[in-house]
């Protein structure tokens, strides 16, 4: 391999940055050059593709977003706007792409994988909702982004004798939420994962007002009820002020983590090997502390993301 491309797509993660700074290094150490593709597939399509040396990636490792950026671009998934992107990477000679995203991306390296392009995926999400890793880059960042914001509340809601809400991202992943939770010491945690109960929720918080709480933290993962109905319902059976706080964008941001610092660094030389191996169309993960790879077709196919059971009951237990 002589040239390979490097893009980041879907919805930004904190060490984005790191990741596509080690794929660059590692790569110039073996004599391979690097060509950023700007905007994600739109970009790839639009052949906003430049050659990247090591000082485009200086003072990178600790930026939070993607320095490449990122787009929304639906249209990747026409056979015929794809064929126009394999075309742009061939005339620039490229030979390979390292795609850094979500599962929405996966996608996309998928398809160009079986249009016979090799892709190498790299899970860079704070959702942590993709097969094959056991996390990925930007949820360590999140979580902390989350739990620095449950602290906060915990200060304010129980000065005030309150009860908050936080509904927190993940998608249809409830990890972030589970861990928040534990992490921050919620009361009670709901996750997409565990069907919810709204009236079971709500007694429950009645039960422990009676017997003499005055505050309490209710982790909610996004899309799995309206948090402002919500905060009215309780508040009208508990009787104490509650207010639902969405966290919104502010957990995508920020500078990463030392975890997700390492965890990219590692991935993004990773991808690099294996591209030398001649490997293509596979897709990084960590799993028990070890750098793994997984055919990405088979991945997106037929890997299950193993449910975190035990995190769940420790939500249980502590609270
Ligand atoms: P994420 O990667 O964070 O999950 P998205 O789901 O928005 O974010 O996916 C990012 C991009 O990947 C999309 O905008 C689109 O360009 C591409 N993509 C998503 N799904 C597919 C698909 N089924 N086929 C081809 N490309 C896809």
């Amino acid at each position: 391999v002589q040239k390979i491309g490097v893009l980041t797509s879907g919805g930004d993660a904190p060490g984005m940055n790191a990741a596509v700074r080690a794929v660059v290094r590692a790569a110039l150490s073996k004599n391979i050059e690097v060509f950023g593709v700007y905007d994600g597939y739109l970009g790839l399509y639009n052949n906003k593709i430049k050659q990247l040396k090591r000082h485009d990636v200086s003072d990178m490792i600790n930026r939070g977003g993607t320095f490449l950026g990122s787009a929304r671009f639906p249209e990747f998934k026409e056979e015929s706007i794809r064929a126009k992107a394999i075309e742009n990477l061939k005339e620039h000679e490229i030979e390979a792409l390292v795609v850094i995203g979500g599962d929405g991306s996966y996608m996309g390296a998928k398809k160009l994988t079986e249009m016979g392009y090799p892709c190498i995926g790299l899970p860079g999400t704070i959702d942590n909702d993709i097969a094959g890793t056991d996390y990925t880059i930007g949820f360590h960042t999140a979580l902390n982004t989350v739990l620095d914001a449950i602290d906060r509340l915990r200060d304010t809601c129980s000065s005030h004798n309150r009860i908050s809400i936080v509904e927190i991202m993940g998608r249809y992943c409830g990890d972030l939420t589970m861990m928040a939770s534990i992490g921050g010491g919620a009361e009670f945690t709901v996750i997409p994962e565990k069907e919810f109960n709204q009236d079971d929720l709500i007694q429950s918080i009645s039960a422990d007002v009676k017997s003499g709480k005055k505050h309490a933290i209710i982790a909610i993962t996004e899309h799995t009820t309206k948090v402002n109905k919500l905060a009215k319902k309780i508040e009208a059976e508990t009787g104490l002020e509650t207010r639902a706080t969405i966290l919104g964008h502010t957990q995508r941001g920020g500078a990463p983590v030392a975890f997700d610092r390492i965890l990219a660094s590692q991935m993004g030389a990773f991808a690099v090997e294996l591209l030398l191996q001649g490997e293509g169309g596979r897709c990084v993960g960590v799993q028990s502390n070890k750098l793994v790879h997984h055919d990405i077709i088979d991945a997106i196919e037929n890997m299950p993301r193993p449910f975190k059971e035990d995190i769940y009951n420790l939500t249980r237990i502590l609270a």
